[in-house]
């Protein structure tokens, strides 16, 4: 074997250095780190602990300690159209979030939670979700608007980690790596800057509940969700290594960073439109602007992290129809391509569903409902007439007037070729 360069050496399951890891062990062809060693030993403890392994289908690895933050934008730009700035601040922070996960030393660095801004139907969820899977970490959502401070008639904010520990399949010790988005989070802004005047319990008592987990505890979760009990038995968890994304469209937040910064002639009235000063305006978003919002310093505090995404262009909601992995027109085709119909959609149908979607103003969210209005005749007919069906055309006017689409018939193929050859 060919002795390499002592600085070449790296571990082979990581791709850390020496200089990155206590020590390196070498192989015949291979070397490997101790904390390498250390996690594949916790993996054969955890596997020789589980009695039905035999019966599991084996699980994805987790990629998180291979990954780089350049991996992580592309897999996201697989999926997620546009929005380059919000994948760039989500893909490094990841990355630091689970190299200091994955550190044995004690470290200082502060968990990157991370806040997201950005209008309905940008890509929010959708971000943090894409990452999840990327990470093969368990992936939960919750709305903070249903949430409420203890004593208060509502969820209680352990009940965010239930579900985390219901995508885990209650394995804690995943559940303790995993991603959680608490979605609309700008709904439980405190009302007044002042508290001292105007205590807002629903808004203010729900951040401070949520500080806690964010920012990490030992959590005691109700197993059956709903409120704590006094006799019940608790789920422990350890939010320490949990990743919070915090989302939501903090309407109106771009008047408070052009008041602070000078500017006046923004929002609604204003002569430049929505897409490009407000947008532009957000990217100058500081922490005092969420203070200011209603957001409480504790809580902006443990969201060192802030990304704004923008409204999607007409030509980026086109772009969102065809051309992510999932997306959905490749989905209505592969539905009907199991029926044996061909599905085409003109790009001009495209260009009004994309119109349609607009006057929605709901975002890429819209686009779904305008395809599922558009294609539900279709889809309920076609199937009767599958033998004889060979491709249906989605025209403009399908989607504008809920016209017929174009269809073709095998048998009209057919007698077509037969005329042709006859002629
Ligand atoms: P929100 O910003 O309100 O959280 P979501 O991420 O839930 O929005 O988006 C709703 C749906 O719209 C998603 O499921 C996805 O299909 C689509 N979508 C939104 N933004 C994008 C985007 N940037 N790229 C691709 N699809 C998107």
């Amino acid at each position: 074997m060919v002795q390499k360069n002592k600085l070449d050496i790296r571990c082979s399951f990581c791709g850390r250095s020496q200089n990155e890891v206590e020590r390196i062990i070498y192989g015949r062809n291979a070397y490997i780190c101790n904390e390498c060693v250390e996690m594949c030993s916790e993996l054969l403890g955890e596997n020789a602990h589980s009695a039905n392994i035999a019966d599991k289908p084996a699980e994805k690895k987790t990629d998180e300690n291979l990954t780089t933050p350049i991996k992580i934008k592309s897999y996201l730009d697989q999926f997620v159209i546009g929005q380059d700035y919000a994948k760039k601040v989500l893909s490094v922070a990841v990355y630091n979030h689970y190299k200091r996960v994955r550190s044995s030393k004690k470290t200082n660095i502060q968990k990157s939670n991370i806040l997201l801004l950005g209008p309905t139907g940008s890509g929010k969820t959708l971000l943090a979700r894409t990452l999840a899977t990327f990470l093969n970490v368990p992936f939960s959502i919750a709305d903070a608007t249903t949430l409420t401070e203890a004593g208060y008639v509502g969820e209680d904010v352990e009940n965010v980690l239930l579900s985390l520990i219901q995508a885990a399949n209650y394995d804690i010790e995943k559940a303790e790596r995993g991603i959680i988005y608490i979605d609309e989070i700008d709904k439980i802004a405190r009302k007044s800057e002042n508290t001292s005047i105007t205590r807002d319990v629903s808004g203010e008592g729900v951040q401070q509940a949520l500080l806690k987990i964010i920012e990490g505890t030992v959590a005691n979760v109700p197993p059956t969700g709903g409120r704590k009990h006094p006799q019940q038995e608790y789920i422990k968890i350890n939010t320490s290594n949990i990743l919070f994304i915090v989302g939501g469209a903090f309407e109106g937040i771009e008047k408070i960073i052009a008041r602070r910064i000078g500017k006046k002639k923004v929002g609604f009235g204003s002569e430049l439109g929505k897409n490009t000063e407000e947008r532009h305006i957000l990217s100058e978003i500081q922490p005092e602007d969420l203070l200011r919002f209603g957001l409480i310093p504790e809580l902006i505090g443990r969201l060192p992290m802030t990304a704004y995404l923008e409204e999607l262009t007409s030509d980026e909601l086109r772009r969102v129809l065809t051309e992510p992995k999932d997306a959905l027109v490749s989905q209505y085709k592969e539905l009907f391509a199991l029926d044996g119909i061909d599905l085409t959609f003109t790009d001009k149908a495209l260009d009004e569903i994309v119109k349609k979607t607009e006057k929605l103003k709901t975002g890429a969210r819209g686009l779904r409902r305008i395809l599922e209005t558009a294609m539900l005749d279709i889809m309920y007919a076609a199937p009767e007439e599958k033998e004889k069906l060979k491709e249906i055309v989605i025209t403009p006017e399908v989607i504008t007037s809920g016209a017929e689409p174009q269809k073709t018939y095998r048998i009209e193929q057919l007698k077509n070729r037969n005329t042709t050859k006859g002629a």
